[in-house]
């Protein structure tokens, strides 16, 4: 530190010459000798606040609530970004000149020589798309706050960003503009790059990196290659999701409930491809269990997952299907308690066994076939109309010999669940008893419960456990338990079943016909099948030159110069796999590169990774609660347990390693949308545009061409509804800082956000009156430059001063490291600042003697030690400046530094409030001061009780409780509130005055 001061310029004051300054730090008092230099041209701490090149216009003097001009938060932004630049570049050279950092110690790799705790925060990097939403805006400027205010408590933080920067738009608008995928996500990259630094997001960017760069998806290809070397990656023909209007396939999760894309919208098709797959089925069991080891997780987001693994116990039939010339028909159950009531089987309309339907039956089946590829089906969560036609083929009943079942094939089970086949028992289950209905078939019950009771006639499908009725041979009249464990026993003894757990997740398909994704890596041979890219010929580069029509499957398969290639393995002719990955594949280890994104010969170094990870802190929406977290998951899973890092499941068990075994996000904030405020035609329900609305009187709005109120709501920005807002709008208005404290003001992280503009000026109102105190704590430096806090010797005001410092730096403590409670630390702040506003500094004290507080307290003394108010303010503006940092910096330089140095002066470094350690709160400070409290009887004062206020209940009947009951227990109530017999008088009323302080009791 000390180096910066050969370079500041004649006259500047950093602090008072030789004395000490105190600052608080993991509970103790630290003190820290300034050295003297040139002070001779001012007078110490000479109170010159903002002039020169301070984007303040005010001059102290302005500072009084009457004169107090506006603040120009524009140049302070423009100030502090152009200073954190150069302080950035000054660190950037020192770091590189600094030759002595050792990449090995005896023969080891080193991650990392800081010895500080490194903590890793991340949000969910963007694609680029061109412009930065409200929802970008709130995930970043929470990741930003968290990231500087963890800076400042001392830890190696990582805090990178990124651009997910395959997939289908950029291609999309290729094909629309003429203009090539990769031209127009770089432009969009700069673009954004722009506005994030337009939100003062402090980024590494010296980890950024782009999924579509060859630097980055060569790794891709990597780890593509490492899942196949286990068997992890492989292709198999089978029935797809196409798109058609992307032509292309889609993973069942891209298709929603009502079998449209996700992306274009269209009704999904069924076709039959050859695809690339990763087993995450592999993983199943895995993923389900450790998701107990998320503690951090939202309990919601664990559950969607585990729904979606979707582990079910129970059992494997076989229905021999007579005359087939086929095997039986495997059916997974997890009721076998329910065998007896089995009606039909239903089988997905590519079950091998369809091959033996009658010939009577064959067209009836095909036309179904092909109802099937044009009307909504395969909705994700299987939430579809039952439909099916009559096979014509009959199973035999395992269990009861000589039953002939009838075998249909459906719309809702789908090939590759499972076995491709369910037993239909419509008695005890919903969606086979719609089925049933659909064919005429009565539901057969065979399980007795609570349910079929009370439903009466018509009981549909009764799915609770209960007894075994007396039709269910020597099982009859067993517990649904007992009878699912005999059931499965006599099954397998017999061979014709087994017991079974069967997963709903499948496998990953990954396989895209477009462009703009990474090339799979893998060479198809004529004679040696799919060969392997070898590794040293990775990256497969995607070629530039390509034409994008947007139709006729994937576009690589046109250049046969990329296409055509040798073999690997025998040198003949072949040809390239011209499948792009999934961009989820891209997405699901881009947090492993960040923590070593130069890497040339690897995706990612053990040492980095293993030092890194987990993710500390992973900042996205509820969107990607299911898709990219189970992805991420499995990848890093995968990337852990083959050993590319981590320590082994023995070791980090042992070091109590959080959430261990290869889970790579500790603690997951899923935050809330941001929704606009939207008005409607209340009659029509058209959405009305901003034009159409006055909005003279925010809070009354009038739809302009009725004169009448329009319907109001807040909803989910989109254009159509005219109610989307461009953060560039919101900060070229009211400025970064006052726009990031509006949003994290607003609610909490996992909560949705409704953007009010109209109460961002609360948020200015504030940062003026912060910037007041901070202009009074500057006019009125204490003489002393030891802050000793001396509780015995405040007065009254003091005392209060210096609890709700402590409770303030408490409080913002615990929610930027645990509780993320952004709200109620801004409410918190503004206490603090309020308290502030309404003190004074005391005079300064000529002596220079005083090192303690003023020794007698006066009573309503609004007047409070300077070093107090100064500690105060300085701790207000430390834990302000993570959520407001522009501001942040300009106010702590006017508390500290008056002079305006060149700009080359990077050294100003120093002086960044980000330097400055995090305030440290003082547990003893937090105890309020004893009450004593008059208890009066009919009016006249009879004894006082004591009490601690931090005791007094808010609650105002929880108040009188706790008043009652101190009293009572006091010996003169015997006196003058019980009759001789030691009972209570009846009590009329009991008034509470003063907060506490007076109890009055009319008897
Ligand atoms: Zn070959």
């Amino acid at each position: 530190m000390s180096s910066c001061l050969k370079l500041a310029s004649p006259g500047m004051t950093l602090g008072r010459p030789g004395l000490k300054r105190a600052f608080l730090s993991h509970g103790r008092l630290h003190l820290t000798r300034i050295p003297s230099f040139n002070a001779s041209a001012t007078t110490p701490y000479l109170y010159r606040p903002f002039s020169h090149s301070s984007a303040f216009s005010a001059t102290h003097s302005d500072l009084k609530p009457n004169t107090l001009k506006p603040v120009d938060y524009a140049a302070i932004e423009q100030k502090w970004l152009k200073r954190w630049k150069l302080g950035k570049d000054a660190a950037r050279s020192a770091t590189s000149a600094d030759t002595a950092t050792p990449k090995e110690i005896n023969g080891k790799e080193v991650a990392s020589l800081s010895d500080k705790e490194k903590f890793y925060i991340l949000s969910m990097f963007p694609y680029p798309s061109g412009n930065l939403h409200m929802g970008h805006v709130r995930v970043y400027t929470i990741s930003d706050a968290l990231a500087r205010a963890r800076r400042m408590m001392g830890f190696d933080v990582v805090h990178p960003m990124g651009w997910d920067a395959f997939g289908l738009p950029a291609e999309n608008a290729a094909i629309e503009r003429s203009i090539h995928p990769n031209e127009w996500t770089v432009k969009n990259i700069d673009i954004m790059k722009g506005q994030m630094e337009k939100i003062l997001a402090d980024f590494d960017w010296d980890r950024e990196l782009r999924t579509c760069s060859p630097e980055y998806y060569q790794w891709t290809q990597y780890l593509f290659l490492k899942l196949h070397e286990a068997g992890l990656a492989y292709q198999k023909e089978a029935v797809v999701n196409w798109d058609p209007i992307d032509q292309t396939v889609l993973a069942n999760e891209q298709v929603d409930s009502e079998g449209k894309s996700w992306r274009s919208g269209a009704v999904v098709e069924k076709r039959k491809l050859r695809q690339w797959f990763f087993k995450i089925t592999e993983y199943a069991d895995d993923l389900l269990q450790d998701l107990d080891r998320l503690q951090h997780w939202p309990e919601r987001v664990k559950q969607m997952q585990r729904n979606w693994i979707g582990k079910s116990q129970g059992a494997e039939f076989d229905f021999k299907v007579n005359g087939s010339g086929k095997d039986a028909i495997q059916v997974f159950t997890s009721r076998p308690d329910t065998v007896y009531g089995v009606q039909f089987l239903a089988v997905s309309t590519e079950h091998p066994i369809l091959d033996a339907v009658p010939k009577r039956h064959q067209k009836e089946l095909e036309d179904f076939k092909e109802s099937l590829k044009t009307v909504s089906s395969s909705g994700s969560d299987g939430e579809i109309k039952p439909e099916g036609v009559d096979t014509g083929l009959f199973a035999d009943h395992p269990f009861l010999p000589g039953t002939k079942i009838p075998v249909y094939a459906v719309n809702y089970v789908v090939s590759d669940y499972g076995t491709g086949a369910v037993m239909g028992v419509p008695g005890h289950d919903e969606r086979d008893f719609n089925f049933a209905q659909t064919q005429g078939i009565e539901a057969k019950y065979v399980i007795v419960n609570e349910e079929a009771k009370t439903e009466g006639e018509t009981k549909g499908a009764l799915t609770a456990r209960g007894v075994l009725s007396g039709d269910c041979g020597e099982f009859s009249h067993m517990s649904s338990e007992e009878a699912h464990k005999a059931i499965i026993s006599k099954a397998d003894a017999l061979g014709f079943g087994r017991e079974k757990t069967s997963f709903r997740i499948r496998d990953w398909l990954l396989s895209r016909q477009r462009y703009w994704g990474a090339p799979i890596p893998m060479i198809h041979c004529h004679g040696c099948g799919p060969v392997p890219v070898p590794e040293k010929d990775l990256p497969v580069v995607l070629p530039v030159d390509v034409e994008l029509t947007g139709r006729g499957g994937s576009p690589l398969k046109q250049i046969e110069s990329w296409v055509n290639c040798s073999c690997p393995k025998c040198g003949g002719n072949a040809k390239r796999d011209t499948d792009t990955m999934d961009t989820f594949v891209d997405s699901s280890w881009y947090f492993l590169r960040y923590l070593d994104p130069h890497n040339k010969s690897l995706p990612f170094s053990h040492a980095k990774a293993t030092a890194g990870m987990p993710v500390d802190i992973y900042i996205g929406g509820v969107e990607h609660a299911i898709l990219h977290l189970l992805y991420s998951r499995f990848l890093s899973k995968f990337a852990w347990k083959t050993g590319l890092y981590g320590k082994g499941a023995a070791v980090e068990d042992k070091e109590g390693k959080d959430p261990g075994h290869g889970e790579p996000f500790k603690v997951l904030v899923t935050q809330g949308m941001v929704q606009g405020r939207t008005f409607k035609d209340p009659v029509t329900g058209a959405f009305l545009h901003p034009t159409e609305v006055d909005l003279t009187d925010p809070q009354n709005p009038i739809q302009i061409s009725t004169g009448k109120a329009p319907a109001e709501s807040y909803e989910k920005m989109s254009k159509s509804k005219f109610n989307g807002v461009d953060p560039s709008d919101m900060i070229a208005a009211h400025g970064a800082d006052a726009t990031r404290l509006h949003i994290l003001y607003k609610a909490p992280p996992s909560e949705e956000l409704e953007w009010d503009e109209q109460s961002i000026v609360g948020m200015q109102r504030f940062l003026i009156k912060v910037w007041r105190v901070v202009g009074q704590s500057a006019a009125n430096q204490s003489s002393s430059g030891v802050f000793i806090p001396d509780i015995q010797t405040m007065n009254e005001d003091e005392r209060e001063l210096w609890r709700l410092t402590n409770y303030t730096i408490k409080e913002l403590t615990t929610s930027l490291q645990n509780t993320y409670a952004f709200n109620t630390s801004i409410a918190f702040l503004i206490k603090l600042t309020n308290q502030l506003s309404n003190l004074t500094p005391a005079p300064q004290d000529t002596s220079a003697q005083t090192t303690t507080l003023s020794k007698k307290p006066k009573k309503n003394q609004t007047q409070v030690s300077p070093a107090l108010f100064q500690h105060s303010v300085e701790a207000l503006v430390k834990m302000l400046s993570p959520l407001a940092p522009a501001f942040g910096e300009e106010c702590w330089e006017a508390m500290h530094d008056s002079s305006s140095p060149s700009e080359q002066d990077v050294q100003l470094l120093h002086r960044s409030v980000f330097s400055e350690p995090w305030p440290v709160h003082d547990d003893a400070a937090l105890k309020e001061d004893k009450v004593v409290c008059g208890v009066q009887v009919n009016g006249k004062g009879r004894f006082t009780i004591e009490y601690e206020v931090s005791d007094l209940p808010k609650d105002k009947a929880a108040q009188e409780q706790f008043l009652r009951d101190m009293i009572y227990k006091h010996e003169r109530a015997g006196k003058w509130l019980k009759d001789d017999q030691g009972v209570a008088k009846a009590v009329k009323k009991m008034i509470v005055v003063k907060g506490g302080k007076n109890v009055n009791f009319v008897i």
